[in-house]
C-alpha cells in the first residue's frame, strides 16, 4: 500500500556507506576499537580514531553570541559570509568576470539548485563514471537522467575525448547541458585534474556552444579543495573559468563541511562565474528563489563562524596550518597503503590527494564481505572498493593492502 505521489513511489536511499559504517561501529563497541579497521567514514579522524575538529573553528564557535546563532540569516546568505566564501574558494586565482554567491546547505545544496535550475525535466546531466554516489539521487529525484563518461584514460589522465563525445552527443538533443566535475581530490579516486585538463574541458565547451543557441553549465565540485595541495597552487585552475562566452556558466559547489570540519552544520555556497551581467543577476534571482522554495535560509552560526575567522588574517593563517597538518597526515596514510599495495599486487586508481583511494575490481561486494570477516570495513561500489584514507590511522593502514590482496584472492575477484 502506498500513499506516495507517483513520481517518488518506490524510491529509497540505500546508503551502503552508512550501512557499512554502522556495522563497523557496532563491532568496535563489542570487541574494541583497536581491533576494527573502519575505512568507510568520509570525515577526518585522528590517529586515535576521533573526529578532527579544527581548533580555530572550535574557538570561533565559542565566541558566537546567542543572537549570532539563532537569528535568521538572509536567504542569499550574510554578505560577509558570501564574500568570505568567494575569497577562500579562489584565493589568488579569482577568475575574471561577474562573481556571485548564494548560501546553500553544504555542497549538496549547491548541486541541488544547479541541477534544478539549469537543466530541464527529463534532461541528461553529465557526470564521470567514478563519482560520489549521491550524484545519482540528486539527478534522479527531480526527474533528470544520469549520463556518464570515462573519467580517466588507461594511463591515468583526464579522458578529454570521452568528455567531448558525450558533450556533443547530449547537446545534439538538449538546449542546456549541466556537467558535474569533481576533478579536485575526486571522491572516490583521489585524482586531481591539472590546470591543462580543466582548460581542455573549457575548450571543449567553448568549441561546442560558442555562437550557438545552446548553454553549458559546468559545476566544479570542490568539496575536498582544502586538502588537495599547496593552498595557492591547487587553486590555479579556477582562472580558466574567466572570460568565457556568455552561454557558458560555471557554478562552483563550495562547502564548509570538510575545509572547516563542519560536516553536520550543513553550510556551503554556490558560486557563479560568468562574463554576462544578465546571467549574473539571473543566477542570484533564481537560486535565491529556489532557496525560498526549499530550505529557506541557511545556518546562521556556521556563516558567522566563517565571518569571524575570515575577517582576521591571523586566524586564517592558523586555519591553513591546521588543515595542512591534516593534509600531510592523510598523505602519509595514503603513501603507506600505496607502497604496500604495489608490493601486494593490489591495483588502485591513480591517487593524488583527498579523502579516498579506489581499488578497481569486479565483485567488490564479495571482497568486502570477506574483509568484514577480518574486521575490516570498506565501501563496495559498482566498479571497485573505496578506502577512506582520511579515517584510517597509519598503524591500521600497515598491513591493510595484504589483507585486501588475501580477500581479493579468497573472493575470486
Ligand atoms: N561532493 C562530494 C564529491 C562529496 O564527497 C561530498 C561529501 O561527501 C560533497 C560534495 C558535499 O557534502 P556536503 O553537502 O556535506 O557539503
Amino acid at each position: 500500500f502506498s500513499v506516495a505521489a507517483p513520481q517518488v513511489r518506490g524510491k529509497s536511499a540505500q546508503d551502503n556507506i552508512f550501512a557499512a559504517n554502522n556495522r563497523a561501529v557496532a563491532l568496535a563497541d563489542k570487541i574494541g576499537k583497536d581491533k576494527v579497521i573502519n575505512g568507510t567514514v568520509g570525515s577526518i579522524l585522528d590517529e586515535d580514531g576521533n573526529l578532527v575538529e579544527l581548533e580555530v573553528v572550535k574557538e570561533a564557535y565559542a565566541r558566537l553570541t546567542p543572537r549570532q546563532i539563532i537569528a535568521y540569516a538572509p536567504i542569499q546568505g550574510y554578505e560577509k559570509f558570501l564574500e568570505s566564501c568567494i575569497d577562500q574558494c579562489f584565493g589568488e586565482s579569482r577568475p575574471d568576470g561577474y562573481i556571485n554567491a548564494c548560501a546553500t546547505p553544504g555542497g549538496t545544496g549547491a548541486l541541488h539548485h544547479a541541477i534544478h535550475n539549469y537543466s530541464a525535466d527529463g534532461d541528461e546531466v553529465l557526470i564521470t563514471d567514478w563519482h560520489w554516489g549521491a550524484y545519482d539521487s540528486l539527478i534522479d529525484y527531480p526527474n533528470r537522467k544520469v549520463a556518464s563518461f570515462q573519467f580517466l584514460t588507461e594511463d591515468g589522465h583526464f579522458h578529454v575525448d570521452a568528455f567531448r563525445e558525450k558533450v556533443e552527443d547530449i547537446l545534439s538533443r538538449q538546449k542546456n547541458i549541466v556537467i558535474i566535475l569533481n576533478g579536485v581530490a575526486n571522491n572516490p579516486t583521489g585524482y586531481c585534474m591539472s590546470v591543462e585538463e580543466w582548460q581542455a574541458v573549457v575548450d571543449v565547451l567553448k568549441h561546442t556552444v560558442e555562437g550557438k543557441d545552446k548553454n553549458a553549465v559546468l559545476i566544479p565540485d570542490v568539496a575536498y579543495l582544502d586538502y588537495s595541495g599547496e593552498k595557492q597552487e591547487c587553486r590555479r585552475f579556477f582562472k580558466v573559468f574567466g572570460g568565457l562566452p556568455k552561454n557558458i556558466l560555471t557554478i562552483v559547489a563550495y562547502t564548509l563541511s570538510k575545509g572547516f570540519t563542519l560536516y553536520g552544520q550543513r553550510q556551503g555556497a554556490m558560486i557563479g562565474i560568468t562574463s554576462d551581467a544578465d546571467v549574473a543577476k539571473e543566477f542570484v534571482d533564481i537560486n535565491q528563489y529556489a532557496s525560498r522554495a526549499t530550505w529557506s535560509n541557511c545556518n546562521s552560526a556556521a556563516q558567522n563562524v566563517m565571518i569571524d575567522i575570515c575577517s582576521d588574517s591571523a586566524k586564517v593563517a592558523r586555519l591553513d596550518a591546521e588543515r595542512n597538518k591534516c593534509f600531510k597526515l592523510i598523505g602519509e596514510r595514503a603513501a603507506i597503503f600505496m607502497e604496500e599495495a604495489k608490493d601486494a599486487g593490489v591495483k588502485f586508481v591513480p591517487y593524488i590527494s583527498g579523502f579516498f583511494i579506489t581499488i578497481p575490481l569486479e565483485g567488490a561486494q564479495k571482497v568486502c564481505d570477506c574483509l568484514e570477516k577480518d574486521n575490516v570495513f570498506l565501501v563496495p561500489m559498482k566498479k571497485g572498493i573505496r578506502l577512506a584514507v582520511c579515517s584510517v590511522s597509519k598503524a591500521k593502514m600497515k598491513g591493510l593492502a595484504a589483507k585486501l590482496a588475501a580477500a581479493i584472492e579468497a573472493a575470486g575477484a
